[in-house]
């Protein structure tokens, strides 16, 4: 470990509760915990020390079963709750986090590898900001969705970059318009949906609408073919994304698909370098990389090229790397050991097809799923490493002349998730920003998220939106009423009351 910084923030009572629970966990149904059908469990690892953090539960089929039961028998009273019933339950939900947002913060930070900085500032509190802006939106409901009913139960996948967050992302919107939900986490960090759907019980929110089936993929793959569930939402990679598809096409349910990224951050000659440099820290440093809308591919403009390198060379000098609930880190450790080596080898195709590496020099700890802040120089665009995405802390940088030859380079490839444009010329930055093919564009800043902004990708990095107004509309169904007013029963004149 290392001398500097502030104390490590405290663990206690995120290893209290794991104790509690004999760090082994069933699956979460109908509001209570309950034990595997199968009686088997997963191991999942603490990725800064490689040591075992708990048994989670291997779902198999009936346990999917039980959930989508519970959530069926819980849909129609929540959705009958109206819009300012659910806001309540949100409300709570939101206040729930806050009160514990240490514990979350810091077991997620155990349980993911990411640094303590990052939970406690960002992924909790982004979470109940999620919870308070979906509360806003269920009280304006019958107002605002007029003509549309919930799907019904859905059934939700997320992956393990940002666990609570992404469960926030999904079961906000999806609780808020009268959906109950059946919630899949990652296998290797189950441990704040499951501190989550416990708490929210304690808070009241009623059985049945939250349950967590835990498991590997094989259990999300019995949760997509489940026939009880209305809809699939699934945030994750493309390549299970496209199985999905394929095992949802001719069901009724319906889909969405947040997917894979490679990102584009453009630099053009006039941008403020020190600014993107800081920017460049934030795309392809934060969460160790394994972001979806991480700016990983550097296109730099030839007359700032060797300028930038040089300050993105000095400023990777400056970044720690340690144990996540060290507070003065800036980054933390990888997922886990199969990540790790996948980031290896694809550094090392890149530089076999020849890029120039560069990696931060600072010490890194010798245990553990750690990898140092890498650049890949001298990219070429048909390079693997230019193409693949890397899901790590690995940055490729290429250079452009022209602004078209930035648009054509930042287009070139098959996903379309989020891009980044660095110009001190607005005209410049505003003319590029409508031909980068991607679901959100960012001038002179990046990873910018809020409840209120609808996040999704184009292409290859999937479909629908997260968040915002058009982040409702995918847990709704339109339903059209007409015809004639049934006619009041009058009962007929008597002929005594007739003249
Ligand atoms: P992954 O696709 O391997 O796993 C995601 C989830 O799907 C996990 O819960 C996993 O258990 C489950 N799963 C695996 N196989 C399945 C199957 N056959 N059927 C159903 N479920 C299955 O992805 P990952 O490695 O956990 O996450 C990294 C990927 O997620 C990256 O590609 C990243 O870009 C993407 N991502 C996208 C967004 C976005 O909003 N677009 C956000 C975060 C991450």
């Amino acid at each position: 470990t290392m001398d500097y910084g502030p104390a490590p923030e405290a663990d206690g009572e995120a290893r209290a509760w794991l104790k509690r629970h004999d760090a082994t966990f069933g699956h979460f149904i109908a509001g209570k915990f309950a034990a595997p059908a199968s009686g088997k469990h997963l191991m999942t690892i603490e990725p800064a020390t490689g040591k075992t953090l708990a048994k989670l539960a291997q779902g198999i089929a009936a346990d999917v079963e039980a959930a989508v039961g519970a959530a069926r028998s819980a849909q129609s009273s929540w959705a009958k709750l109206g819009g300012h019933g659910r806001a309540r339950h949100l409300y709570a939900l939101a206040r729930m986090l806050q009160r514990h947002a240490r514990l979350f913060a810091v077991l997620e930070a155990i349980d993911n590898g990411k640094p303590i900085r990052e939970t406690r500032d960002l992924d909790v509190p982004l979470a109940a900001r999620h919870f308070l802006y979906h509360a806003g939106w269920a009280q304006l409901q019958e107002r605002e969705f007029v003509d549309h009913v919930p799907v019904g139960v859905i059934g939700q996948i997320i992956p393990w970059n940002f666990p609570l967050l992404m469960l926030a992302w999904k079961i906000a919107p999806a609780l808020a318009t009268g959906n109950t939900v059946v919630l899949k986490p990652a296998e290797f960090t189950s441990l704040t949906a499951l501190l989550f759907a416990e708490l929210a019980a304690e808070a009241g929110l009623p059985a049945g609408v939250l349950n967590v089936v835990t498991g590997d993929g094989a259990t999300g793959a019995l949760l997509v073919e489940n026939p009880g569930v209305d809809k699939i939402a699934f945030t994750g990679s493309t390549e299970v994304g496209r199985l999905i598809r394929q095992s949802t096409a001719g069901t009724g349910k319906s889909l969405t698909l947040e997917l894979g990224g490679k990102s584009p951050f453009i630099v053009f000659d006039d941008a403020d370098i020190d600014g993107a440099v800081e920017g460049v820290v934030d795309a392809i440093w934060f969460n160790q990389g394994q972001v979806c809308c991480a700016g990983s591919r550097l296109l730099l403009q030839e007359g700032i090229a060797e300028t930038f390198r040089k300050r993105l060379i000095r400023r990777m000098e400056t970044l720690r790397v340690g144990p996540p609930l060290d507070k003065a880190i800036d980054m933390g450790a990888v997922v886990a050991p199969v990540q790790l080596e996948r980031i290896k080898a694809l550094v090392e195709t890149g530089v076999k097809e020849g890029a120039e590496k560069y990696q931060a020099p600072g010490p890194i700890p010798a245990e553990g799923c750690f990898y140092p802040p890498t650049l890949l120089w001298n990219v070429h665009p048909s390079s693997t490493v230019a193409i693949e995405e890397i899901f790590g802390p690995v940055l490729v940088a290429m250079t452009f002349r022209t602004p078209d030859e930035a648009v054509m380079l930042a287009n070139n490839t098959r996903y379309g998730l989020a891009a980044s444009v660095w110009s001190e010329t607005i005209g410049l930055a505003l003319d590029i920003a409508p031909k980068l093919q991607a679901g959100v564009v960012w001038v002179n800043a990046t990873n910018l998220f809020d409840a209120s902004v609808g996040f999704g990708g184009y292409r290859e990095s999937g479909f629908g939106r997260e968040g915002g107004r058009e982040g409702l509309y995918e847990y709704l169904k339109p339903k059209a009423w007409s015809g004639r007013k049934a006619r009041a029963k009058v009962p007929p004149p008597s002929p005594a009351a007739s003249h």
